[in-house]
């Protein structure tokens, strides 16, 4: 028997799970098909299973970096990784088990299985024909491996949250989110981080301004960067693995791994079927609307290579299912002004423009930045100062601030507030007008000269 409903979506992970559940609250007959652990890579691989070891992390620095002088002896303290990892997973099975409640709630059936296209409203799943007359690819993507030899000796950030045991040292490989954030987490557990990049930094694309607070900090906490490093040769040895580099230099570490970006899971879904067009990526093209180049096959998430992070995949899923659903004929994710973190150490936020790309798109005429340097009063006593860099980006004579920037200590849950503020076109004025929070690093945001 062929199941059919109104709506379908293949992945259930931030998008697929977000957008099922809007539609059927709207009234739809909605499925997801999951072929591995609903909640996807966010929950299982991703942001959870990251930010809990960011956590384990900054407790490892509170106890190796800050605690000594606010008096605390850190002498017997120690650290059992099992520990970590077995709450971690604790959580996430929580977290994962209330999928099914919301579910249960909003009249979404989960299907198990990898799915592929029959035809552009039917897809295969386990051999069963499943039919709807839209149909979301939110399969989300995975993480790209050099094409050099011995690259599979290697690991992913996959791998990452699979460890039973840390290594003892470790080479990453890459530049972006991953890159940083692994090599802060790892280095403040206690593994020796050596971080290879390609060009002269990792996340070229900031400021430098706001860089050279991560260089600053890395370089402090013990990450030896390697900068202009172009990996071309992996090779098992007796320490583990040994990375051979174009510039004829080498180096050895337990473990490997590579954090070179993600490509999508589209290989398996037979998109030829359905006539769906992929990028010269391989990303899944869509127009503002989410729509593919098939009619009522919508694309949205990390499989269309558009702002790879939990929350648009959701904001995407949930506006489409308005569309669709609740009459909203015109509705579509705003992509501009997007906030977010990298869980760096210390947390790294962004939201808007930065100074360069300002300056490329206004003119530097056009364009203000207002930056505050100081040491976070929390590091201030230790010995251990850390720098917190903060910035805004404003345009025109109105000083409409179109970008803010920060590094430091609590960076990571200040920004989701001020993007507000600029998603509602606030100016300096409207800042300078807000009274200060004190004793805080917000208030640097507020006081700018
Ligand atoms: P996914 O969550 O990847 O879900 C896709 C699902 O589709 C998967 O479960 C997969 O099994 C399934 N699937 C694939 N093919 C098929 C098929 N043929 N049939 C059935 N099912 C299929 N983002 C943040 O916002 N904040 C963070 O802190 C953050 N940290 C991250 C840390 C790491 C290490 C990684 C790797 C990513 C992180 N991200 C973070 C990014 C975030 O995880 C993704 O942007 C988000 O998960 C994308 O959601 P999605 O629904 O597009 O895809
Ligand atoms: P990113 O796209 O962030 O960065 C990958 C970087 O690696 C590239 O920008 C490039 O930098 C470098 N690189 C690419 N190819 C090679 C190569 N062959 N050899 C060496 N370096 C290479 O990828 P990530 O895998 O780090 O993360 C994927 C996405 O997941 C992120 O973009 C983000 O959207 C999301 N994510 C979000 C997080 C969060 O919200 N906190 C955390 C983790 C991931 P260059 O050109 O400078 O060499």
């Amino acid at each position: 028997m062929v199941k059919e409903f109104d709506i379908l979506a293949i992945g259930g992970g931030s998008g697929g799970i977000a957008t099922m559940n809007r539609a059927a609250l709207h009234g739809a007959k909605a499925a997801v098909i999951e072929g591995n652990l609903l909640g996807g890579t966010c929950v299982n691989l991703g942001c959870v299973p990251k930010k809990i070891m960011w956590y384990g992390a900054s407790i490892a620095d509170v106890y190796g970096k800050y605690g000594a002088a606010y008096g605390f002896d850190a002498s017997e303290v120690s650290f059992d990784f099992a520990t970590l990892r077995k709450n971690r997973e604790a959580y996430i099975e929580r977290a994962r088990n209330s999928y099914g409640g919301q579910f249960d709630r909003n009249g979404v059936e989960v299907i198990e299985g990898y799915a592929r296209f029959v035809d552009a409203h039917t897809v295969e799943v386990n051999g069963e024909l499943v039919r709807a007359k839209h149909i979301i690819i939110a399969t989300g993507a995975k993480p790209s491996i050099p094409d050099i030899p011995g690259k599979e000796l290697g690991i992913v950030s996959d791998d990452v949250f699979a460890w039973e045991e840390l290594p003892e040292s470790i080479a990453i490989v890459g530049a972006g989110y991953i890159a940083v954030e692994m090599a802060g987490l790892l280095n403040s557990l206690g593994v020796k981080v050596d971080l290879f990049v390609r060009q002269d930094a990792p996340l070229r694309y900031l400021d430098d301004y706001i860089l050279e607070g991560l260089l600053a900090e890395m370089k402090a906490s013990g990450i030896q960067l390697h900068t202009h490093k172009v990996v071309s040769q992996a090779e098992k040895v007796d320490e583990g693995v040994q990375l051979h580099f174009q510039d004829g230099s080498s180096h050895s570490s337990q473990t490997v791994l590579w954090a070179i970006g993600r490509q999508p899971n589209t290989e398996s879904l037979n998109l030829q079927a359905a006539g769906v067009e992929v990028t010269e990526r391989g990303f899944i093209k869509v127009d503002a609307y989410q729509n593919t180049s098939t009619p009522q096959i919508y694309a949205l998430g990390d499989v269309t290579g558009e702002k790879e992070l939990t929350p648009v995949a959701i904001k995407a899923g949930r506006t489409l299912a308005e569309r669709l659903f609740n009459g909203q004929s015109q509705a579509k994710m705003d992509y501009s002004t997007i906030p977010t973190v990298i869980f760096a150490h210390p947390a790294i936020g962004t939201v808007g423009y930065t100074e360069k790309a300002a300056i490329q798109e206004f003119g530097a005429n056009q364009v203000k930045t207002y930056t505050s340097t100081f040491t976070s009063m929390y590091t201030a006593v230790t010995e251990h100062r850390q720098p917190m860099k903060l910035m805004l980006v404003t345009q025109g004579p109105e000083e409409k601030v179109i970008g803010l920037h920060g590094i430091g200590y609590g960076v990571d849950e200040m920004i989701q507030g001020f993007a507000v503020a600029i998603k509602m076109g606030a100016t300096k004025t409207d800042f300078d007008a807000t009274v200060a929070i004190h004793p805080t690093g917000s208030e640097e945001f507020v006081t700018m000269r």
